[in-house]
């Protein structure tokens, strides 16, 4: 019989670190272990409450951060058997999760693979040692390596590790010698972000040397460059992938499947709405049994909105935005709302159009966020 069900992808928002890095502005932060303990409590509560078996089959999970390696395997795996019990999993779901060096042993990894998860997303950011300082991260490039010889051994077949870009007192070379000793390892996707400093982080408090735009876009075309010699293909604006190794939850993201997050500050977009679970940390401990509780900022997508998503989103992608699903989702052609933007930014050589697909060149990837805001329509 035909599978009928609608894809879900799940995220579980795992909001501890050992400490904070010096760029970070993401909901995480130290814990001890009873917060932990009433936190992992709470979440499998909360999976319970937004049980859905009847219509939809989970396609992937992504477990994040945060820093989901400081809790322990047995945690890691209470969590796993919720999800298994509140949702369908499809046979072939992608299951990740974010860990950090340092927070990882080889039992631990060992029972998550048996859980089912099936990829692991190290943040490792660089290989040098006076970068991995400068960031405030935890770990040493050694204990790295450790952790990702463990992940192999314990049968994770598909590993990412998240690389870092124009850091300060970064230069080119050094960036190269990032991208290649990883490369050289042989990972099966590597995300390669460039430094965004956030307000309200201690980054952002001091007098930073970063490297020139020249310097960063030079750094960013290398990654392209040497990571396609070492058998990596580009199919978003920072991630890399060998052959069938695209993460497919943040594919999935993109093209706007629906997704339920759980957890502190959780995202969402489902059925139509998007919304957020409340960051405070006991309205979550107190109401996770009672989404509608713990849920802020809930917005019905007007058809607008979903057109604008579908822009913003799709065109992250280096394949594009299909007209032909543009048509089917919204029933016009996407000529009839975007003709005179998608003309102007084709004529300046920004964007391209092949067969049915529209997609940035090259030289439009580096000024994506201004062309992205000219996708904004009128309510
Ligand atoms: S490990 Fe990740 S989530 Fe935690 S503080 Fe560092 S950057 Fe933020």
């Amino acid at each position: 019989m035909r599978n009928t069900k609608i894809p879900l992808e799940l995220y579980v928002h795992i909001p501890f670190c050992v400490r904070k890095c010096q760029y970070c502005d993401f909901l995480s932060g130290p814990s001890d272990q009873k917060t932990r303990d009433d936190y992992v409590d709470a979440l499998c509560r909360e999976i319970r409450s937004i049980s859905q078996k009847e219509v939809y089959e989970v396609v992937s999970i992504f477990i994040g951060g945060g820093t989901p390696s400081v809790l322990s395997g047995e945690q890691l795996c209470r969590i796993m058997d919720e999800i298994k019990q509140a949702f369908i999993l499809s046979e072939d779901a992608e299951i990740t999760m974010e860990a950090n060096p340092g927070t990882v042993s080889p039992e631990q990894l060992k029972l998550c693979h048996e859980a089912g998860i099936n990829r692991i997303s190290f943040g490792l950011q660089s290989t040098v040692q006076q970068e991995l300082d400068m960031l405030g991260r935890i770990h040493t490039y050694e204990e790295f390596l450790q952790s990702y010889h463990w992940a192999r051994k314990a049968g994770f077949s598909n590993i990412n590790v998240d690389l870092m870009f124009a850091i300060p007192g970064q230069t080119c070379e050094n960036w190269k010698h990032n991208l290649e000793t990883i490369a050289e390892l042989s990972p099966e996707h590597i995300s390669a972000y460039s430094l965004i400093i956030e307000e309200g982080t201690p980054f952002a408090q001091k007098k930073l040397i970063l490297p020139t735009e020249d310097e960063e876009y030079q750094m960013y075309e290398d990654t392209a460059e040497i990571l396609r010699k070492y058998g990596f293909h580009q199919y978003e604006i920072s991630n890399y992938a060998r052959d069938g190794f695209e993460c497919r939850h943040n594919k999935g993201y993109w093209q706007r499947t629906e997704y339920l997050g759980a957890g502190l500050g959780a995202a969402s977009l489902f059925q139509g709405k998007r919304f957020s679970n409340t960051r405070d940390m006991q309205t979550y401990l107190a109401d996770s049994t009672e989404p509608e509780k713990i849920r802020e900022d809930v917005t019905a997508l007007s058809r607008n909105n979903e057109i604008e998503e579908f822009m913003f989103l799709g065109l992250r992608m280096t394949e594009g935005i299909s007209e032909r699903q543009f048509e089917r989702n919204f029933g016009c052609r996407i000529e009839d709302i975007y003709g005179s933007v998608l003309a102007k930014y084709k004529e300046m050589d920004l964007l391209e159009h092949t067969g049915e697909f529209w997609r940035f060149t090259r030289k439009g990837i580096h000024v994506s966020n201004p062309v992205l805001a000219d996708f904004l329509l009128d309510e």
